[in-house]
Parts: C-alpha cells; sequence; structure tokens
C-alpha cells in the first residue's frame, strides 16, 4: 500500500492506495450519475492507483493523426486548425481515482473548468495544500473520469 506525498513540503496527498494494472477504462454511457453530474464512470476503482504508460497532458504536439488528445479525450486541432494535438507529456503519470486524493483542491483560475466538470486541456489543475501544482483531473462530460499525479511532482510516501 502506498501513500503519494507532494514532492515540494512531503504532505499526503491521498489515501493508501495498492498498484493495479491500468484498466482499459469504461465506456461512456452518457448517464448522469448519482450526483447528477454527467460524467463517465470512474477509470479506477478507490483504493488503487496504476500507472499510465502513454504521454499524458500537455503540452500538445502536432500530428497529422486524428487520435485523441488523451486516452478517452477528443479529438483537437490547434487554433489555427491545421492537423491535431497529441499528448506530449510525461509518461507514467500516477492514475487514481478522484475521491483517493482528497487533499487536492481545484485550481480556480486557469480556464480549467467545462461544461460538466474539468477538461484537463490546461494542464495541472490540481493542488496540494502548500499551493504547488500536483496532477490534473479530468470530469468533462466528454473525458474520462480520472485523476493523474505528475510522477516528477509527487513521491511515494511509504
Ligand atoms: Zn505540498
Amino acid at each position: 500500500m502506498t501513500v503519494f506525498v507532494c514532492a515540494a513540503c512531503s504532505g499526503p496527498l491521498t489515501e493508501d492506495v495498492q498498484l493495479s494494472e491500468m484498466p482499459s477504462g469504461p465506456e461512456f454511457d452518457g448517464r448522469v450519475g448519482p450526483d447528477g453530474i454527467r460524467r463517465a464512470p470512474a477509470t479506477v476503482p478507490r483504493g488503487f492507483y496504476a500507472l499510465d504508460p502513454e504521454p499524458w497532458g500537455p503540452p500538445f504536439l502536432l500530428t497529422d493523426e486524428p487520435v485523441a488528445m488523451f486516452p478517452g479525450g477528443p479529438c483537437a486541432s490547434p487554433p489555427d486548425g491545421a492537423g491535431f494535438l497529441m499528448s506530449g507529456g510525461p509518461r507514467d503519470t500516477i492514475v487514481l481515482h478522484c475521491d483517493d486524493a482528497p487533499e487536492l483542491c481545484t485550481d480556480r483560475d486557469g480556464g480549467h473548468w467545462g461544461c460538466c466538470g474539468l477538461h484537463g486541456e490546461n494542464g495541472l489543475n490540481q493542488l496540494c495544500p502548500c499551493g504547488t501544482a500536483v496532477g490534473t483531473r479530468i470530469s468533462e462530460c466528454y473525458t474520462a473520469y480520472e485523476l493523474h499525479l505528475d510522477p516528477r511532482r509527487v513521491r511515494a510516501g511509504r
């Protein structure tokens, strides 16, 4: 079991979580959840974490292939409309259920909010209580529902 802590202040960020394989992610069923918010089922069940081997999040690189910006996410073009954006972000981000990191608070600035939740396109949006940005939560109606901790900004506490 592991508690991830902030690399800057060593404060705990997550519940005690256990490593699992990276799940494929449940299909979005379009249903409104019990809290009245439309979003996908959680990728990782509570109490577990997975390491995502694929590049995740910003910076985004240009490609000719119509790929999703991130798994479960939309295809998007840069502002000039030429080509598509693909993630050039870090590999091995730590993927958790959003409810397993109760210490984190969402950055209110930075244009992170979409129509129903957080779209993740502007990068790190989850802050340690010390103010350090440590991860990205996505919870928009067209994205997966998951939290990615940046492996360069957190470490395993025990
Ligand atoms: Zn901190």
